[in-house]
């Protein structure tokens, strides 16, 4: 299939091949016609299928007839709203309906917290007709005043699933009731939990579904090893497979923030330079922690499943897993971070033995059983109690990063969701 055959404007259509996309990915082409037709739509696709674009582009057609150039604000409207859990996805977003809106004089602007407001007031006074926004920040400009939703046609929930898991339902629901009764209504999320259906019944009207399988075949691009190892001994692992195969560019993925900022302190003071990424971090110092990872000044980044999501950068030579995501499904969000476009990936696992059912999970989803092997001096000892006999959760043990200090708390932690 083609993009001529969705039914595309000749702008878009140059817009697209100005990217170089020659045929749309299978989102694209199960949603850009349904969302033109003015469908609401359920939408399973992870991130990297090209969804942005599956839902831009049809948008930025259904808002042509209002372009224009008028200097009035008035004349400008927010007439698309696009919320995203994260500042970096929001970011992301708006660069891509700005790509794709290249030959359409529509306005776009993106809000998200952590910055001043000032620049942003200034942004949505000129009016814009096209909104990218985190939940919280966009509220604090609704209360503010500086931004009116009365006039949104359409309304986007990206990766809806990340925002349930971040806890801001609340702040959804009070952004819907800002909004006209009269929308098309467009939700995205990589899984379909029964959280999500209820979620999507509420807003969502006689929707269209599309259902892209999450992308397990791209995993066979990447050299998957998991090394079995001793919880206590996890950070000195890790240390110890940067330093001896002389790894850079190490991006380390960790279930809880606090493991992630407690995780990079030890790896810095370790003589490995590394910094954590997670929604705590204001976003200069968010910016600043990317930058140095990809001019290759810091080693290792060490990112949340949460704040990783919308992180642009890909094609990694690796990835390490210091622990085991919750789902299973994040395993192939992690691991997709590396081997893109042919590169060969490599993605470590460290594994210790009360992480064997998250293990079992991955392998059913991968088909097969990772290859498992163990580093002299770092495996788990003989004898050590499993997670079936121990009551994982509760018992005195630490769970991985070393911490000889106990564990309490960390347990809990380590069952909630990850969040940044
Ligand atoms: P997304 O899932 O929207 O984050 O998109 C993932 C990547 O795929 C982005 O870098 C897009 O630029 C790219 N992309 C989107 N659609 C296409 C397409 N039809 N052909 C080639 N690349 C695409």
């Amino acid at each position: 299939m083609t993009f001529d055959a969705l039914g595309l404007s000749p702008e878009l259509l140059r817009a697209v091949s100005d990217e170089g996309y020659t045929e749309p990915t299978p989102v694209q082409s199960g949603a850009i016609p349904l969302v033109l037709e003015g469908r609401d739509l359920l939408g399973r696709a992870q991130t990297g299928t090209g969804k942005t674009a599956a839902f831009a582009l049809p948008i930025l057609q259904r808002l042509k007839p209002h372009a224009n150039s008028s200097f009035s604000p008035a004349r400008h409207p927010v007439r698309a709203l696009i919320v995203t859990p994260t500042r970096e996805l929001a970011v992301q977003v708006e660069e891509s309906f700005r790509g794709y809106g290249r030959h359409l004089p529509l306005r776009s602007t993106v809000v998200y917290g952590g910055v001043p407001m000032g620049p942003q007031d200034k942004a949505l006074s000129g009016g814009v007709e096209i909104l990218v926004a985190t939940p919280g920040r966009l509220l604090d400009h609704a209360g503010s005043r500086t931004v009116n939703l009365g006039q949104v046609e359409v309304l986007v929930l990206d990766e809806a699933d990340r925002m349930l898991d971040m806890g801001f339902i609340d702040d959804i629901r009070r952004i819907i009731a800002l909004l006209p009764a009269k929308r098309q209504n467009l939700l995205f999320s990589a899984t379909f939990s029964a959280e999500i259906r209820r979620l999507a019944a509420t807003i969502l009207s006689e929707p269209a579904e599309v259902d892209i399988e999450p992308a397990v075949t791209s995993a066979e691009m990447v050299e998957q090893v998991v090394y079995l190892v001793d919880a206590l001994k996890r950070r000195e692992l890790l240390a110890h497979l940067v330093r001896t195969r002389d790894l850079r560019q190490v991006l380390v993925f960790t279930r809880t923030k606090i493991m992630a900022g407690r995780l990079a302190s030890w790896l810095d003071r370790a003589g490995i330079e590394a910094v954590a990424i997670h929604g705590d971090r204001s976003q200069p110092e968010r910016e600043r922690a990317l930058a140095s990872f990809r001019s290759g000044e810091v080693r290792v980044l060490v990112a949340t499943d949460v704040a990783a999501r919308g992180l642009d950068i890909e094609a990694l030579p690796q990835v390490i897993n210091f622990e085991l995501p919750v789902q299973a499904q994040d395993y192939i969000h992690r691991i997709g971070r590396t081997g893109r476009a042919g590169a060969p990936g490599r993605a470590i696992s460290l594994v210790s033995l009360d992480e064997e059912d998250d293990l079992k999970s991955i392998n059913r989803l991968l088909k097969r059983d990772l290859r498992v092997r163990i580093v002299r001096g770092f495996e788990p000892a003989i004898g050590a109690p499993r997670a079936s006999e121990n009551g994982r959760g509760n018992g005195p043990r630490s769970y991985g990063g070393g911490s000889r200090s106990g564990s309490s708390g960390r347990t809990g932690a380590r069952r909630s969701p990850a969040r940044s």
